[in-house]
């Protein structure tokens, strides 16, 4: 496989940011090794499950010889199940260093709907940049379970509208997950995306310490119900702190 130079300047950034860029259209989570006398790369990849190919090329290897005490960079395979297209269209988009300091997950508090139908009803209610959320996971019903939606507000790196209090639209990414969890609880595709999101997003807004709320941790006690009781919400903080 050719690597071009601009794959290289993106291949650098991402390693910087835990991830590495292995083709044109693939992408895997990447770990550090610091080589130990006796290692080989062929021990290295059949030890973190990656491969020799790959471990040379995103460490620039010419050949299998490896330095003791260098820092290696191992590939490990691909673990995004829920958001692979987050991460190709995220890579396009300029996001301000420290610009995101929280990061606010809601509920919809209704089955149905999808980014484009709540989009529209927030376009409805006088809201001029459309839908409120950054992102919007589905269940299954008007879009895919697990499936993460990306809203025009983060492809233009908008403040969201998803919380009364305005200071934390501006500072906070805000994903809505479809359903009501009065009801009902997240199904585990949806929370398996929503880890899987919250995870590369902390790392891609380039923010010393991101913090973690739900929406009824951000607006005035009483406000709120969001994302609802059925919300494993000591599991997410636990998760995530
Ligand atoms: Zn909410």
């Amino acid at each position: 496989m050719c690597i071009t130079r601009r794959n290289l300047i993106k291949n650098m950034a991402l390693a910087a940011m835990g991830y590495a860029f292995l083709s044109s259209d693939l992408f895997a989570k990447v770990v550090t090794h610091k080589v130990l006398p006796g290692d080989t790369l062929n021990e290295l990849a059949v030890k973190y499950g990656s491969n020799v190919n790959d471990i040379r090329r995103v460490n620039r290897l010419k050949d299998d010889r490896i330095q003791v005490g260098k820092h290696l960079i191992i590939p490990v395979p691909d673990t995004y199940q829920y958001i692979e297209r987050v991460v190709k269209t995220t890579q396009d988009i300029r996001i301000e260093p420290g610009r995101w300091k929280y990061i606010v997950t809601h509920h919809s508090a209704i089955e149905q709907g999808n980014a484009e139908s709540y989009g529209a009803y927030h376009k409805r209610r006088g809201m001029e940049n459309g839908l409120a959320y950054h992102f919007v996971i589905g269940c299954g019903l008007d879009s895919g379970n697990g499936q993460v939606e990306i809203g025009p507000r983060w492809l233009k790196q908008q403040d969201g509208g998803h919380v009364r209090t305005d200071l934390y639209n501006q500072i906070g990414i805000g994903i809505c997950m479809v359903g009501n969890f009065q009801v009902r609880k997240p199904t585990q595709a949806q929370m398996g995306a929503l880890y899987e999101l919250v995870d590369y997003l902390s790392q891609v807004v380039q923010t010393k310490r991101v913090r973690y709320a739900v929406h009824k941790e951000i607006d005035p006690p009483g406000h709120t119900v969001c994302p609802g009781r059925n919300f494993p919400l000591a599991e997410y903080h636990k998760r995530l702190g």
